[in-house]
């Protein structure tokens, strides 16, 4: 029996203009806290805050 419900996928967003940007898999199991990570947005062109879409 495979083990389900440990791992999502989550879309982080720009903080800055919001665009969805990225694509991560969390595994819940080991992350509960939100992600937020600093990432390259192309519509910014600059280095922005990645927040983890609700
Ligand atoms: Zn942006």
């Amino acid at each position: 029996m495979a083990k389900v419900g440990n791992r999502q996928y989550k879309t982080l967003v720009c903080t800055e203009c919001n665009e969805e940007n990225y694509r991560v898999e969390k595994n819940v199991k080991n992350t509960t806290d939100r992600l937020e990570l600093k990432k390259y947005c192309p519509r910014c062109q600059k280095h922005t805050v990645h927040k983890e879409k609700k």
